[in-house]
C-alpha cells in the first residue's frame, strides 16, 4: 500500500483507519470498558420490511427503499453512523472477538497465542489504570529535554525508532506513481489533530466554537498529565498555533486527489534544501531505512512550512505541541480519565457519538488492525468457503465483459482512446476473499502485560514492514485490508480490485437469492471499482498503474466535461440542514467525484451484466417475484446496501473528509442518472429521480 496515496476504498468505515499509514495518524474516538458481547443481528439481502410504502420511489427513491429501515434503527449510543453496512461489520467483529476472546484464554498454537495475548493486554484496563502515564514517561522525558530547535530532528526520529512517532508528517515506502514497478522513498504532509485542515482554517461561528473547545480539551489532557492550569493553557494555545500554521501550508483533500499534484521527485539533497532546520538525514538513519537518494515529496510547500515554523517558534511551544500528541496519540490506552476527556471531545463533540464504544470492540479491532492477517487466517476458514470464491470469479468476469461492453459503444470517445481503455480493463487484477500468503509475524513480539509496549512495537514493526520495500521488486499479492473487513478497494498503481471476505455475505451477496438482488448489490460494487480505473484520479494511470496521458486531448476534455456535470449536479446535495448560525453542509461534488463516478458507472454495467445474465437463463427483468419485478429487485437491492441513519455532527465532519457522498446521495444520484430506473418504476420523465437532463461518464 503507498504510504502517500489511499487506494479507492467502497466505503470510509468512520474515523478508523482502514490503511496503515507510515506514521500514527489521529486515533480513532477513545472508547471505555462497558458491556457483555452480544452477537449481532443478521442482515438479509432484499429486505421488504425496510421499505417506505407511503414515499414515492420516483420523488425520493432512498425514502421508499430505506425508510422504514431507517425509522426502525436508531443510531446505537456507541455509534456515529448506523447502517446495513455497520451491522455486517458489527457481525464480523463480534465472530472476531469470538476468535480472540478464546485465543486469550487458552490458545492453540503460537499465531494464536501472540493475538491473544495482544488483545488480552488490551482488554486489561486494571492494569492501564495501575500503571498511570507511566509507559510515556521515557517518552516524555525526551521532549522535556529539548535544548534547541536544532536538535527536532533527533527528537522525533528518537521517538519515532521506539516506536512513538508523532505524526509531524508521512514518511514511508509506496510505488512510484510514474514507474510503478518501483518501490520508493514518499514524505508527504500531517501534523494536524483535528480531522482536516479546514477546522484550523475557516473562519465561521460552527468552526470557531470547535477551535474554542478544541483547546479546552487540550488544556484539560494537559492538566491530566500533571501540568498546572496556566501552564496548560498555554501549552494548548501553542498547540492549536503550530497546528494552524501546518493547517494553512497543507494541501487540501480535494487537491491531492490529482495525482500531478502529489508528484515531485527530489533529490535527497535537493528536498533536504526546502527545510534545512530539520536535518532529515538524522531522521532517516534512525529509522534505519535503506539508502536512496532520490524521494517523492508530495507536498513540498509543507515542509518549507515547517522550515519556517522551525526557526519562528519558540523550542517551548514544539515541547507543547510533541508533548500533546504523544498523549493525544495514546489516550484509548491510559487510565480511564484521559480516555473519557478524550472521549468527550473527539467522540461525542466532533462525530456526535453518545457513548464510548465498548472495551471488546475497541480491542478487536486494534488487534485486527496490529495482527489482521494472523487473526484473519483462522477467521476465513470458518466464515468464507471455497464455493463463495467461485461465484465471485464468475460475477467479476460478468462484470468485466460489460464494462467492456460500455466502453466500446461510448458515443463520446475515439477509437485509439477506447483501444486503450479496453486494454487497461483487460489489465485489471482481481483479489478475492484473503491473501494467498500471509504475512509473517513472528518478528513482532507481544506482551501480555505491556499494551502501551506492545503498541510501540507494533508500530516500528509495521514501519519495518513498509520501509523493507525500499528498491524491491513490487508483490502484487499484497493486501491493504484484513480479511474480515467490510469493505473492497481499487489501486491505481497496482492496478487491482480487492474484495476481502468480510463484504461477501449478505446484504451484498448471498446464495439463496435472485440474480437481481446480487447484481444490485456485489455486482454494484465489482462494477464501482473497476470503474475506479476510469474515474477523474484511476483515468490518468496506464493498465500498468503508471502516471501517464493514454487519452487524446478530445477525449479527455469530453471526459472532462462529463465529469464536470456530476461535480455540479453533486454540489447542490444538501447533506445537513441549516440551523441557527451553523450554515447547512453540503456534498462537496470535487471531492467526492471519483466515487460518484464509480457508484454511477457502476449500477449501470451491472445492470447491463444482469441482463447478460438474465438472457442466459431465458428469464426476464420482467419476472416477478414477491410482487416486484427483477428490474424492480435489483434497484432496491442495490439502494438497501446503503440504508443508513448518521449523527449530524458524523455528517458535518464526513462532507469535509470523505471521498464518498452520504448514503442518500450514493443512491439517488447514481440512480436519477440513469433511465433504466425511472422506466423500471414507471416514472414520468421530468420527476426527481427520472430528470430530462441527467449525467453520465461511463
Ligand atoms: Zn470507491
Amino acid at each position: 500500500m503507498n504510504c502517500i496515496r489511499l487506494a479507492s476504498i467502497l466505503l470510509l468505515a468512520a474515523l478508523l483507519p482502514v490503511t496503515r499509514p507510515a506514521l500514527a495518524q489521529a486515533p480513532p474516538p477513545p472508547q471505555a470498558d462497558a458491556s457483555k458481547p452480544q452477537p449481532p443481528a443478521s442482515v438479509h439481502s432484499f429486505d421488504l420490511s425496510a421499505i417506505d410504502k407511503s414515499a414515492d420511489p420516483c420523488t425520493d427513491f432512498y425514502q421508499y427503499a430505506c425508510g422504514n429501515w431507517m425509522k426502525s434503527n436508531p443510531i446505537p449510543a456507541d455509534q456515529v453512523r448506523w447502517g446495513t453496512f455497520s451491522i455486517l461489520s458489527e457481525r464480523n467483529r463480534y465472530l472476531l472477538w469470538q476468535e480472540l476472546d478464546a485465543a486469550a484464554q487458552g490458545p492453540q498454537g503460537p499465531l494464536e497465542k501472540q493475538y491473544g495475548d495482544y488483545f488480552a493486554a488490551c482488554m486489561n484496563t486494571g492494569l492501564v489504570e495501575q500503571k498511570g502515564l507511566t509507559p510515556l514517561d521515557p517518552a516524555l522525558k525526551r521532549i522535556a529535554g529539548l535544548k534547541s530547535a536544532d536538535k527536532m530532528a533527533t527528537l522525533i526520529g528518537g521517538l519515532a525508532a521506539e516506536g512513538a512517532g508523532v505524526p509531524l508528517f508521512r514518511f514511508g515506502v509506496g510505488q512510484d506513481e510514474k514507474d510503478s514497478s518501483k518501490q520508493i522513498a514518499q514524505i508527504s504532509q500531517a501534523g494536524l489533530s483535528l480531522p482536516d485542515r479546514d477546522y484550523y482554517i475557516v473562519d465561521n461561528k460552527h468552526f470557531q466554537e470547535i477551535r474554542k473547545q478544541y483547546v479546552e480539551h487540550v488544556t484539560k489532557m494537559l492538566i491530566l498529565a500533571g501540568d498546572s492550569a496556566e501552564q496548560a493553557a498555554k501549552e494548548a494555545a501553542s498547540v492549536l498555533e503550530i497546528e494552524t500554521a501546518l493547517a494553512k501550508a497543507s494541501t487540501s483533500r480535494t487537491d491531492m486527489r490529482q495525482p500531478e499534484n502529489r508528484y515531485h521527485i527530489y533529490t535527497v539533497a535537493g528536498f533536504e534544501k526546502l527545510a534545512p532546520d530539520f536535518d532529515f538525514s538524522i531522521y532517516f538513519k534512525d529509522l534505519k531505512v535503506g539508502s536512496f537518494d532520490s524521494l517523492n515529496v508530495a507536498t513540498p510547500d509543507f515542509f518549507k512550512a515547517v522550515n519556517e515554523l522551525i526557526a519562528r517558534e519558540p523550542v517551548e511551544a514544539w515541547k507543547s505541541y510533541l508533548r500533546w500528541h504523544l498523549i493525544h496519540g495514546s489516550a484509548n490506552n491510559l487510565p480511564k480519565a484521559f480516555f473519557d476527556e478524550s472521549f468527550a471531545f473527539f467522540g461525542k463533540t466532533l462525530a456526535g457519538q453518545q457513548e464510548p464504544t465498548p472495551r471488546w470492540k475497541q480491542c478487536t479491532s486494534m488487534t485486527d488492525r496490529a495482527l489482521g492477517e494472523a487473526v484473519g487466517q483462522d477467521w476465513v476458514k470458518k466464515n468464507f468457503p471455497p464455493a463463495a470464491k467461485a461465484s465471485m470469479d464468475q460475477l467479476v468476469a460478468a462484470l468485466e465483459k460489460s464494462l467492456g461492453d460500455d466502453i466500446g459503444t461510448l458515443p463520446w470517445m475515439s477509437d485509439e482512446t477506447k483501444k486503450a481503455a479496453e486494454e487497461k480493463l483487460a489489465m485489471i487484477r482481481n483479489k478475492i476473499g484473503y491473501p494467498e500468503k500471509w504475512r509473517d509475524y513472528s518478528a513482532l513480539k507481544v506482551k501480555r502485560d505491556d499494551l502501551i509496549g506492545n503498541l510501540r512495537r507494533e508500530e516500528v514493526f509495521a514501519r519495518n514492514w513498509n520501509l523493507n520495500h525500499l528498491g524491491k521488486p513490487v508483490d502484487e499479492k499484497e493486501w491493504g485490508m484484513t480479511p474480515p473487513t467490510v469493505n473492497a478497494y481499487y489501486d491505481s498503481s497496482f492496478n487491482d480490485i480487492n474484495f476481502p471476505a468480510g463484504i461477501l455475505q449478505p446484504p451484498f451477496f448471498d446464495f439463496t437469492i435472485d440474480p437481481a438482488v446480487n447484481f444490485g448489490g456485489i455486482g454494484v460494487v465489482i462494477g464501482h471499482e473497476m470503474t475506479h480505473g476510469f474515474d477523474d484520479e484511476g483515468s490518468h494511470f496506464d493498465g500498468k498503474g503508471n502516471l501517464r496521458e493514454w487519452w487524446t486531448p478530445a477525449d479527455r476534455k469530453a471526459f472532462t466535461e462529463r465529469t464536470d456535470c456530476e461535480v455540479n449536479e453533486y454540489n447542490g446535495f444538501e447533506a445537513a440542514p441549516a440551523h441557527g448560525d451553523t450554515p447547512a453542509a453540503y456534498v462537496n461534488g470535487r471531492l467526492t467525484l471519483g466515487e460518484n463516478t464509480a457508484d454511477n458507472g457502476g449500477l449501470r454495467i451491472a445492470w447491463q451484466a444482469l441482463l447478460d445474465a438474465l438472457a442466459e437463463q431465458h428469464k426476464s427483468i420482467d419476472d416477478k417475484i414477491d410482487g416486484f419485478t427483477e428490474a424492480q429487485r435489483y434497484f432496491i437491492g442495490f439502494a438497501q446496501v446503503w440504508c443508513e441513519n448518521r449523527s449530524e455532527a458524523i455528517t458535518r465532519q464526513l462532507v469535509l473528509i470523505d471521498p464518498h457522498s452520504p448514503g442518500r446521495w450514493r443512491v439517488n444520484g447514481a440512480v436519477q442518472n440513469f433511465d433504466a430506473f425511472g422506466k423500471a418504476f414507471g416514472c414520468r420523465k421530468g420527476q426527481p429521480m427520472f430528470p430530462q437532463n441527467s449525467c453520465r461518464v461511463w
